[in-house]
């Protein structure tokens, strides 16, 4: 199995048309990323940026995906399934804080200004 981007010199671009060449053939479509940095040789951080980019899109690419920008696990989008539960929760928990923060300060905001008299 020819390595890609093996050359030291070789250019970003060109390892991807290499890349995505090798990808676009039959049976290659569906490897995963572990899969495909093994088999190519292809760096997994040129991997990863491409998927991000959307040069290696999910849709054709089904099993292709980036690191988790929380936690790093695989996904296909920028946070893992998860992450991304476990976000809208601290969102809707913040929204509590929030609101509660606003009504001790509107409370509060009184007695200061009596206090500053
Ligand atoms: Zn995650």
């Amino acid at each position: 199995m020819q390595r890609f981007g093996r050359k030291i010199d070789a250019r970003e671009e060109d390892v991807f048309s290499e890349l995505l060449h090798f990808l676009l053939r039959k049976n290659n479509r569906m490897l995963s990323h572990d899969e495909i940095v093994e088999i190519t040789g292809v760096s997994p951080d040129l991997l990863n940026k491409w998927v991000k980019l959307g040069k290696l899109k999910s849709t054709i690419f089904p099993n292709l995906g980036a690191p988790c920008e929380r936690c790093g696990r695989i996904t296909q989008e920028k946070l893992c399934v998860s992450c991304s539960a476990s976000i809208v929760t601290t969102l809707k928990q913040e929204e509590k804080n929030l609101a509660w923060f606003n009504q001790i300060q509107r409370k509060g905001g009184k007695a200061i200004y009596h206090y500053k008299e």
